[in-house]
């Protein structure tokens, strides 16, 4: 079967190769890894070398390795490598025909057509540039479609739906942030805004910042002279960061970093998720300017986001995941690898095009359920036990393992008692206690603030374990529960079905904070849509509009939710007779 064609993501910094067989993506593999670096480089021997090879000597021989051509792409620009000269298109030509000899070497037979991704924001001289790479390298390019198009299909292959979709896509050097309209078997990418130069490098430069500046405290000595030494603290960094998207804390430890004056220099530093959230939060608030400059754009807000989909690998730092879900009340999708739903999207319409089925095309095994357990805290000022902390996210691809830190109450405090639940509800009590356990014989002198990280593995069976440790001893306690993933059984149906009861009595209201953040923050963009267009309409429009406005903004303020229901609902009926 020659005819067959081949999905491409051709990546500033990765590029990965993938077809469908039997109505199923396979990303295929090259050396045991589906992701193949996009360095190119000439080595000692003077020979050509391609993906891992010339990463890997990026830092020694920079002169004869390139990396990041895909920035290049569409210049009319020589780049020299060793005494050789390339153009872009060549250079990306060289990786193109690996990845076609990839393709090659697992299908046994030649491959000849392909469709390649490239970023909504490029230019028809950029375009054009990769197409020219294509036959440089021997592929007839049936297809460019933008990567957020891509990132769309692999989660819509399944599914005919009529859906506006938020692509967030945070890599190692780039962010991009699309809104893409899905109109049946139309995908079609509305506007899209980010910044060529932000990523997962910038983190990780923040990160080194922050240990040259420790040491500096610490030891009185500047490190940032030393090429050396920064190329060993950058790597810790970058392995830091990714133990950060799973863990509380971490320690940055390196040993005989340098000398000063003949001793040692030693790194040893605890590092904890809050402080490097705190050192990036200026990048995620940039992120998140640009999602709402992406929906003016688009001419649309927040409300009328039916899906956020995470692409690049930056996007498994939880805290990219929290600030969408604060800002659009709904929870990202990220089941399908961010690194691969590219080329998983480019195999799928690749597909497409050669006719083939493609029923069950993506296949990933998911946590239809949050996890997470309950913790003390404060509700609307007062202290409150059973404020709840998710730990596990409802669509995380499976299996999971997240560790959270908690902290002792009191001075002294011997045991914590571990309550687990399923739900999203942020009070613990609206969601389904699934298990509990007590840890005692914490150690009594510890002052308030003793450290106790609580992990949860979930596999793929819905083997659920929690694993409590108190930090400072080691002192430990798990439990199991085996059938997190099952449906309710009687009891929780029980408790389920109370809760159902309660929201239709009046002598009972219960607190349903995630229903009311939505309906918030649904309010809010029905504001900001409303303010864009009020200076249009009739002056009688425009009084209605401005009385409802306030009327949300007062009734936010004062929460009341009864009068921001009726006046969310009178704004958008005018909204939407503007709209027709
Ligand atoms: P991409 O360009 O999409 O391949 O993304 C690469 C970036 O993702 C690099 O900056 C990586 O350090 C970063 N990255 C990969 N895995 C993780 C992780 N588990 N947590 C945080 N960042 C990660």
């Amino acid at each position: 079967m020659s005819d067959v064609i081949i999905g491409i993501d051709l990546g500033t910094t990765n590029s990965e190769v993938a077809v469908i067989q039997d109505g199923k993506v396979i990303i295929i593999e090259d050396n045991h890894t589906k992701i193949l670096p996009s360095f190119v480089g000439i080595g000692d021997n003077d020979e050509i070398l391609i993906g891992e090879a010339a990463k890997n000597q990026y830092a020694l021989y920079p002169e004869r390795t390139i990396k990041s051509i895909k920035r290049r792409m569409g210049e009319d620009t020589s780049i020299n490598m060793g005494d050789k000269t390339f153009t872009p298109q060549e250079i990306s030509a060289i990786i193109l025909k690996r990845l076609k000899t990839i393709a090659e070497n697992y299908l046994g037979h030649p491959v000849e057509k392909a469709v390649i991704t490239v970023p909504a924001y490029f230019s028809d001289a950029q375009r054009q540039a990769t197409r020219d790479a294509g036959e440089i390298a021997g592929l007839d390019v049936v297809r460019m479609i933008n990567e957020p198009t891509a990132a769309a299909l692999s989660y819509e292959a399944q599914q005919k739906s009529h859906k506006k979709v938020l692509v967030y896509d945070l890599g190692g050097g780039t962010f991009d942030v699309s809104v893409v309209s899905i109109e049946d078997d139309v995908v079609e990418v509305l506007a899209s805004h980010g910044n060529n130069h932000l990523g997962g490098d910038d983190f990780d430069e923040k990160i080194v910042d922050y240990i040259v500046k420790h040491i500096q405290d610490k030891e009185n000595f500047d490190i940032s002279e030393s090429n050396k030494v920064i190329a060993r603290i950058s790597r810790a960094a970058e392995k830091a960061k990714r133990s950060l998207s799973t863990q509380p804390y971490v320690i940055l430890e390196e040993e005989y970093l340098c000398e000063k004056d003949g001793t040692p220099i030693h790194l040893s530093l605890e590092f904890p998720r809050i402080d490097y959230e705190n050192l990036i939060e200026s990048y995620i608030d940039e992120t998140l300017n640009a999602v709402h400059i992406a929906l003016k754009d688009a001419h649309l807000t927040v409300a009328d986001i039916d899906e956020i989909l995470l692409v690049g690998g930056s996007t498994r730092t939880p805290i990219v995941n929290d600030r969408l879900y604060k800002e659009f009340g709904i929870e990202p999708h990220k089941e399908i690898d961010p690194d691969l739903c590219v080329v998983t999207g480019a195999a799928i319409q690749a597909a497409m095009i050669a006719g083939q089925d493609i029923a069950s095309a993506v296949l990933v095994d998911v946590t239809p359920y949050t996890f997470g357990m309950s913790y003390m805290g404060s509700l609307n000022g007062e202290p409150y036990p059973h404020l709840f902390a998710p730990i596990i996210h409802k669509n995380s691809a499976l299996p999971m393992n997240k560790t959270e830190a908690f902290y002792t109450m009191y001075d002294g405090q011997e045991k914590v008692e571990i309550t687990v639940y399923q739900g999203e509800d942020s009070d613990a009590l609206n969601n389904i206690q699934i298990g509990e356990f007590l840890i005692e014989g914490l150690n009594k002198k510890a002052p308030s603030n003793n450290v106790v990280t609580v992990q949860f593995t979930l596999d793929l069976d819905g083997l659920l374990k929690v694993f409590a440790k108190e930090k400072s001893t080691g002192l430990e306690k798990s439990i199991t529960i085996t059938n997190a993933l099952s449906s309710y059984d009687e009891f929780e149906l029980d408790s389920a079905k109370q809760r159902i009861d309660a929201l239709f009595s009046d002598e009972n209201p219960i607190d349903n904070s995630n229903k009311i953040h939505h309906d918030i923050v649904k309010a809010k963009a029905l504001v900001e849509k409303a303010q864009l267009k009020i200076a249009d309409v009739s002056d009688e429009d425009k009084e209605d509009m401005g009385d409802f406005i306030e009327q949300i903004n007062t009734a936010i303020k004062d929460d009341d939710l009864d009068i921001l229901a009726v006046a969310t609902e009178s704004l958008a009926d005018i909204l939407y007779y503007l709209d027709e």
